[in-house]
């Protein structure tokens, strides 16, 4: 194929100028970035050739070699991974890999620009650092087993590339760079040493680089000495295993550029979990907790799961099984010693050591976050702010954790500020002595569960009520039950026994016998709900709506709807509860003992109903009888 000249694909120029001119104060980074490419690379070869060895066209040795052209100018990272075919370049390197455009520029926009390098690595724009210090770039590749086929790339960052169909002998990759004027510091030999041994050092795979060293040469007898210049190759980083190295040789760059090598965030992690576990099952084990959320997190697609090693020897990035699926936003390592070389991923599955690894793992993590939730509660609750959705899907499927899982949920409550949070230890510990219940409400926003009138009773017993905002909430209650022998109670369910005293339960006996009649005839006349009855949980409105204990309350429910699950749940029968003590009630009860037959009794006690519909967040069946119930009380009343 001849010479063609593509376009980016949309957006990627102006992304491109964002990254170039917001990294330009940590530029270096472009080499991090194409060493860690190389280094894939190689990965993949690696693995590929494992069942196809004819990949390899002979050629084994891994290798990623930098080369200085000082006269024109230019970098070249070259390796001798899979490299990349036509389509694979076109793909790759012309558009954003994830298809996260869109969503990255909206982010970036949001961002201080000081925040900014760290988005730019988890939307998989490592390449494109190159763009920092080259004003051109040629990329030469060809992909193994492709024969002497290759592609060369160029561009200049600026709206287009050009791809054409080359010759090229070598499988692998050369990645050449013409430096600007401002980088040809890049050029230099002690630069660059000290760039590969700050990011890159514990890169598997040898980087080397050819060095010129003069060495004096003692003359033979009789002959004086001379000086000679070789040009020999170095291997400029130490290639040792981060996770391998005992934790008192690393410092805190060495873990966070291995984080960073193998994460694609550009940011620190919040934090680092290295041990050696040694007894029933032996491994090595480097975790990282991320400090924030990547921007695909919550795509079923995205790849997660840590990389396996067993001896050192790379098994397979995102390995699932590892970890249970809720602690999916941990990256990492485990160098396992006891699994078989060749374990595949459907062998893994069945290995019983598998499981223990798991077990180990999630225990060590469980702990790490209960350590910093207890010691480091402001970078606790950033952490759980960007992974405490998916953190809580444990208490469902994790029954063994359970209440380990308990103890690391927060929630913002009726006693907390907005953005604050309690956990349940907490709120234990802060229960007045005649609190029994753990109370909880769930519902869109803090601001609507604020003014909901299901809080009133709680309220002025002095008791909080915890606020659930987010759908999973609904099954984290029902997975949980209770807490520290405290039931969780909806305080938009059930009886609310809990608020009641004795005499309060007296009281409120005696005028349920005095209104039998008239709350047998609304139960009679309101056929949507499955019984009436008298409140204490109301203080200041008139009616609520509540449903049964152990059923799904009315703000998931009506989720469900708007997504169209109608039909895969059974609505759950709402009870209408109504307050004796406010005066429409009273005035109902008043007009009702002195004509049972009123027409206007029905229709009094519908719009109770309604009203109460609307609190909880519901909407009316039938919105049209609603407004003329309303209207003709209007009219009564003005006329
Ligand atoms: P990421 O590495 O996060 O995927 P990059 O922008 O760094 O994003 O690279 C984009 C893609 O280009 C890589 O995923 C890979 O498919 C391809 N690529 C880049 N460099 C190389 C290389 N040296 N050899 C083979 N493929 C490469
Ligand atoms: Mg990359």
């Amino acid at each position: 194929m001849s010479m063609e000249t593509l376009p980016f694909k949309t957006e990627m120029t102006k992304m491109m100028d964002i990254i170039v001119n917001s990294l330009y104060s940590n530029r270096e980074i472009f080499l991090r970035e194409l060493i860690s490419n190389a280094s894939d690379a190689i990965d993949k070869i690696r693995f590929d050739s494992i069942t196809d060895p004819d990949l390899l066209e002979g050629e084994s040795g891994w290798k990623i070699k930098l080369i200085v052209d000082k006269d024109a100018g230019t970098l070249t990272v070259r390796d001798n991974g899979i490299g990349m075919d036509r389509d694979a370049v076109v793909e790759n390197l012309g558009t954003v890999a994830r298809s996260g455009t869109r969503e990255f520029l909206e982010k970036l926009q949001q961002t201080k620009a000081e925040d900014r390098p760290e988005l730019i690595g988890q939307f998989g724009l490592g390449f494109y650092a190159s763009f920092m210090v080259a004003d051109k770039v040629t990329v030469l590749s060809r992909m193994a087993g492709d024969k002497a086929k290759g592609v060369r790339w160029e561009s200049s960052g600026e709206g287009e590339f050009q791809v054409e169909t080359v010759e090229k002998e070598r499988r692998g990759t050369d990645v050449v760079l013409h430096l600007k004027e401002d980088a040809k510091d890049f050029l230099d030999e002690w630069k660059l040493r000290t760039v590969v041994r700050n990011y890159s050092d514990f890169i598997e795979h040898p980087v080397v680089m050819d060095v010129m060293r003069t060495e004096k040469i003692e003359g033979a007898e009789g002959e004086e000495a001379r000086e000679e210049t070789r040009v020999t190759e170095e291997t400029l980083n130490s290639r040792q295993a981060v996770w391998l190295r005992s934790k008192s040789e690393l410092s805190e760059q060495d873990y966070n550029e291995f984080y960073k090598h193998i994460s694609r965030d550009f940011g620190d992690p919040a934090k680092v979990i290295h041990y050696v576990a040694e007894g029933v099952v032996e491994f090595k084990a480097l975790l990282y907790l991320p400090r924030q959320r990547p921007f695909d997190f919550l795509n079923p697609e995205r790849k997660n799961g840590l990389n396996l090693y067993i001896r050192r020897v790379f098994i397979m990035d995102d390995c699932t099984d590892l970890l249970p699926s809720y602690l999916r936003f941990v990256q990492g390592v485990v160098d396992a010693a006891d699994l078989p070389l060749n374990v595949s991923r459907e062998l893994l599955q069945q290995n019983p050591l598998v499981d223990k690894i798991q077990s180990n793992l999630t225990a060590k993590i469980l702990s790490t976050l209960k350590a910093m939730k207890d010691g480091e509660k402001d970078k606790y609750i950033e952490f759980y702010k960007n992974f405490g959705l998916v953190l809580k899907e444990g208490v469902h499927t994790d029954w063994t954790n359970k209440e380990k899982l308990a103890d690391l949920l927060l929630f913002e409550s009726a006693k907390t500020e907005a953005g604050d949070f309690v956990s349940l230890a907490e709120y234990v510990e802060a229960m007045p002595e005649d609190q029994k219940e753990i109370y909880f409400l769930l519902g869109e926003s803090r601001k609507l569960l604020e003014a909901s009138p299901y809080l009133e009773g709680v309220r002025k017993k002095g008791y909080d009520v915890l606020f659930m905002t987010e759908p999973i909430d609904e099954w984290v209650v029902q997975g949980l039950m209770e807490y520290k022998g405290k039931r969780l109670v909806g305080v938009d369910k059930g009886e609310l026994e809990g608020l009641e005293g004795e005499t309060e339960k007296e009281q409120k006996e005696k005028k349920t016998e005095e209104m039998k009649d008239l709350l047998g005839f609304l139960k009679e006349k309101i056929a949507e709900v499955e019984d009436v009855r008298l409140s204490s949980r109301l203080t200041d409105s008139a009616s609520c709506l509540v449903s049964k204990e152990g059923r799904m309350g009315a703000y998931v429910e009506n989720i469900l709807k708007k997504i169209g699950s109608e039909g895969e749940f059974e609505e759950s029968p709402r009870i209408l509860e109504l307050n004796p003590d406010h005066p429409v009630v009273a005035a109902l009860r008043g007009r009702y003992e002195a004509d049972p037959k009123d027409a206007r009794l029905e229709d009094y006690g519908r719009l109770l109903y309604e009203q109460a519909v609307l609190a909880e967040g519901s909407k009316l069946k039938d919105p049209v009888g609603f407004a003329r119930r309303m209207n003709d009380l209007l009219v009564r009343d003005l006329t």
